[in-house]
């Protein structure tokens, strides 16, 4: 498969956000989102085998002292669009289950998403109006979540807010998964302060309205920029 880099660092945005993780970055994207923070993974990258990549998130966090009354450590496979692999990522996602990981899988859902092992999580970033990539999920993947799967849209103003919480009703998402994420898009070219000041959308402002609506969604913020420099690679 083609990767782009893996990497250890703190998962930064989802319900798993705070805890280590190895970031497993596949090359390719077949969408292109206007806040990408992730251009730098569209090309180029290196061949690995599945057996190469496991041997790596191996070295970088060793399974084998967990307690096993305990979730394994955590492996995201993220990109690009890491189902455009799905001929590789699946095998991959199989073997690091076998060997006692917690898999997250990030993916637009624009592919479809059946054969994806049951017991990785999935994080399923629901493009909004303004991402610049609308309708590209995929309803029919609605019928693959599981009960720990998480769904996230990224907002950038009220009209991507109202279509999010529009969409959630109408799917009856609450029911369906175990966490809906709204998370204010961050500016693409944001460098220095680790602040919200570079959030497309204001937090407080989309606070309000979550909390107006007494929606059943959470506000995530993306961790990763507030400890870390916005501009940082592999972190
Ligand atoms: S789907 Fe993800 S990687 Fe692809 S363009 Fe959108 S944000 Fe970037």
């Amino acid at each position: 498969m083609q990767v782009t880099e893996i990497y250890k660092s703190l998962q930064g945005e989802s319900t798993h956000a705070g805890l280590p993780c190895v970031f497993v970055r596949l090359t390719g994207c077949n969408l292109r989102c206007s806040w990408c923070d992730s251009e730098f993974s569209f090309y180029g990258g290196h061949k690995m085998a599945v057996q190469e990549v496991l041997s790596e998130v191996m070295r970088l966090s060793p399974c084998e002292a967990r307690i096993s009354a305990h979730p394994g450590p955590l492996v995201e496979i993220t990109g690009g669009e890491p189902m455009l692999q799905e001929r590789e990522v699946v095998p991959l996602m199989e073997r690091l289950l076998e060997a006692g990981y917690q898999v997250l899988l990030e993916t637009s859902g624009e592919r479809p998403l059946a054969r994806v092992p049951e017991a990785v999580i999935k994080i399923v970033d629901v493009k909004c109006p303004h991402s610049g990539e609308p309708d590209t999920f995929a309803e029919e993947n609605l019928e693959s979540l599981q009960p720990h799967d998480e769904l996230k849209f990224v907002l950038t103003d009220r009209t991507d807010y109202e279509f999010a919480r529009d969409f959630i009703r109408r799917h009856e998402l609450p029911a369906r998964v175990h966490a809906i994420l709204f998370s204010p898009a961050f500016a693409k070219e944001a460098s220095g302060a680790r602040d919200t000041s570079h959030c497309l959308l204001d937090p407080q402002e989309l606070a309000d309205w979550i909390v107006a609506d007494n929606l059943p969604a959470r506000l995530s913020l993306q961790i990763h920029k507030l400890i870390w420099d916005p501009a940082a690679k592999g972190v």
